[in-house]
């Protein structure tokens, strides 16, 4: 099925990538269109317009990650993409403090697939 899917809507895609793209599908649970374009040698764009492709198929959700001060590795939160962004003040739930500016915050984006 992922082939099939594959081959119609990803022609930007060499077979090579579409090949290795089908293996690790089948292995990812989440993916971040950065890690995407690292695994597949292709631009950061390109990698964002492959995860479109295989949400509008219903294989994987995109969740917009909240990045805090308190922790600027680890996700603080996600919500779902395309409901813009957090509304303001928000709390963090790692350090529980009220956040009213954008500033403190930093955003990312995963696929999580299903
Ligand atoms: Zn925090």
């Amino acid at each position: 099925m992922t082939s099939s899917i594959l081959k119609g809507s990803l022609n930007f895609l060499s077979e090579k990538h579409k090949a290795e793209l089908s293996k690790q599908l089948k292995a990812w649970t989440t993916v971040m269109p950065h890690q995407l374009a690292v695994w597949l040698g292709i631009e950061y764009s390109e990698a964002l317009a492959v995860l479109s492709v295989l949400e509008a198929q219903g294989l994987c959700e995109m969740k917009l990650l909240i990045y805090h001060n308190c922790e600027p590795e680890v996700p603080v939160g996600a919500i779902p993409y395309g409901k813009g962004f957090p509304n303001l003040p928000w709390t963090c739930p790692n350090c529980d403090k009220s956040i009213d500016n954008y500033d403190e915050l930093s955003f990312d984006l995963m696929a999580e697939f299903k």
